[in-house]
């Protein structure tokens, strides 16, 4: 390839050299089309000042892309085959590989910080480890990653639509989010099963007026029953109907609705009149 991406002839290459047998359980599709590696880079609005996280790298395809257009990229991959051969693909000094879970790093172990989640994530964990490193870098000021489509929509769905649910509202709380497009399996060896699609996101500060953890209880106890009214499905989070219904009044929000029609503020009121109406 011209600008050194990694075409099939290259990817299938690499693979059998290192012995790799892609695996589902790792969420293993590696992309081998050039021209999905300039538009993911392109999409994400990089800047130069850029600093990258990359998580699961594979075998190096958008890796590549990262080094051409930022000042550093973090890899974070789980399989230490893939994690020790990348620095030999992508030979770049600015390159720092992280072999480890990407839902266990913590803040600390990556100098320069991390300023742009740029990934193809693995499908299985792909929510839980976006919004884990959301909560673990404060310097990540957004970032673009491809998903399974149908998590993508999920992702950016906002009250009312049939999708939105706990990763919207939760991803709600640290960035405005937005598709950015879809992508077809035949980029991918192996060939996955589903499209995926890309999601890109911009942090914005959080609802004032309570923690992180007190609105994620909320959010979780309001879709673990998600067609039931408010009123009832806080009921065991409020300790009874009657209390869900004070502290909903309380925050301004009707009891009969339901948690699919409210925004992470008014989920954040929620939490914030319950904790007043504790003192
Ligand atoms: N970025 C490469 C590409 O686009 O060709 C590979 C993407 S592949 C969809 C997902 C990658 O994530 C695999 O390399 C896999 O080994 C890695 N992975 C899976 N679970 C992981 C985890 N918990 N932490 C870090 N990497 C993980």
């Amino acid at each position: 390839m011209a600008d050194g991406l990694l075409g099939p002839a290259e990817i299938r290459e690499l693979a059998a050299r290192l012995g790799v047998a892609p695996t589902k359980k790792l969420g293993q599709n590696f992309l081998h089309d050039p021209n999905t590696i300039r538009r993911i880079v392109a999409t994400a609005g990089l800047r130069p000042e850029d600093v990258a996280l990359e998580v699961g790298p594979g075998l190096g395809s958008l890796t590549l892309g990262l080094a051409g257009a930022v000042r550093h990229v973090h890899a974070v991959e789980i399989d230490p085959t893939l994690a020790a051969a990348l620095p030999e693909t992508v030979a770049a000094a600015h390159l720092t590989v992280h072999p480890a879970d990407a839902l266990k790093v913590t803040g600390d172990r990556f100098d320069p910080a991390p300023t742009m989640l740029v990934a193809n994530l693995p499908y299985n964990v792909a929510v839980p480890v976006v919004l884990h490193l959301l909560a673990e870098l404060p310097t990540l000021r957004g970032g673009l990653v491809m998903v399974q489509k149908e998590v993508a929509d999920r992702l950016v769905a906002g009250p009312g639509s049939k999708v939105y649910g706990i990763p919207s509202v939760k991803l709600a709380w640290y960035a405005a989010a937005r598709p950015a497009g879809k992508v077809p399996p035949a980029v991918f060896w192996p060939v996955p099963n589903v499209d995926s699609g890309l999601v890109a996101f911009t942090r914005h500060d959080p609802p004032a007026g309570a923690t992180r953890s007190d609105v994620f209880a909320v959010v979780d106890a309001a879709f673990a029953q998600r067609r039931k009214t408010l009123r009832a499905a806080l009921a065991g989070w409020a300790g009874g109907a009657a209390n869900a219904e004070q502290v909903l009044k309380a925050a301004g929000v009707n009891p009969q609705a339901r948690g699919e029609s409210l925004t992470v503020g008014e989920f954040a009121a929620i939490a914030a009149a319950a904790k007043t109406s504790e003192r």
